[in-house]
């Protein structure tokens, strides 16, 4: 059952993503060669809670920690360690949170230092997808739209697109219905409504589709080792289209 939101939930899950965004904002800035992952995790704890939020991902089927850090080919669920960045990582963090009741989620691909031309080229197809899908994310257009113009952008550069993960339902839940896929494949495609509030997260490889799960049980890494990227936001939609309510700080008018 997908969850038609009212305008004063719609508002509570605007807050709940606009203190995600700025917590983002800031993590981005902690992305730096010699970084300890853990200790990035930490400070995003200590800024979600004191922001009067809860994080959303710490505890949820057991995660260990308040943000997923997915570095080079860790696709997503990474769990933050000891290990220092270095220059040519790629980390992949994705976050959220609880707030008065009301969830949001967001994920974003950082370099670190110099990465090559084709990491580039991958991280800005990547995130162009996540507007393509927001774009067709109107009232009136169906679910599957949003996965076809997330696939054919990534999927005209050879680039893989992760199959058993993608985007979700959210807001009064971490995970909602409806599914959302990154290709465009069997099953409902329900048309899309205002009062939906979903979570749209093109997962991306450098190399093919496949991926596995590593023995930490959490961490999803690419089969082939290539690299991959993530970008997610929380988007309302509304009579007059998709509204993204995690939009950072630099993009708020
Ligand atoms: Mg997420
Ligand atoms: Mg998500």
């Amino acid at each position: 059952m997908i969850k038609i939101k009212n305008s004063k939930q719609i508002e509570g899950i605007r807050q709940s993503c606009r203190l995600l965004a700025d917590v983002l904002d800031t993590a981005e800035t902690l992305i730096v060669e010699g970084a300890i992952p853990l200790e990035i995790d930490a400070a995003v704890q200590q800024m979600i809670e004191d922001g009067g939020g809860r994080p959303a991902f710490l505890g949820y089927h057991g995660f260990p920690a308040s943000l997923c850090f997915s570095v080079n080919e860790a696709v997503i669920h990474g769990i933050p360690g000891r290990d220092a960045l270095k220059s040519g990582d790629i980390v992949s963090i994705d976050c959220g949170i609880e707030l008065n009741g009301f969830f949001s989620d967001s994920a974003h691909t950082i370099a670190v230092g110099n990465v090559s031309p084709a990491v580039h080229a991958l991280m800005k197809t990547a995130e162009e997808s996540l507007y393509l899908g927001i774009t067709a994310a109107q009232p009136g257009n169906r679910l599957k739209d949003i996965s076809r113009a997330v696939y054919d952008h990534n999927h005209a550069q050879h680039y893989g697109l992760v199959r058993p993960y993608g985007g979700h339902g959210v807001g009064l839940a971490l995970h909602e219905d409806p599914h959302i896929s990154n290709f465009v494949g069997r099953g409902p495609n329900p048309r899309l409504k205002p009062g939906m509030v979903i979570a749209i997260e093109p997962m991306v490889n450098l190399g093919g589709d496949d991926i596995t799960v590593l023995d930490d049980d959490w961490t999803v890494v690419t089969a082939d080792g290539s690299v991959s990227v993530h970008y997610e936001h929380t988007v309302a939609i509304t009579v007059d289209g998709p509204e993204i309510l995690t939009v950072r700080r630099k993009f708020r008018t």
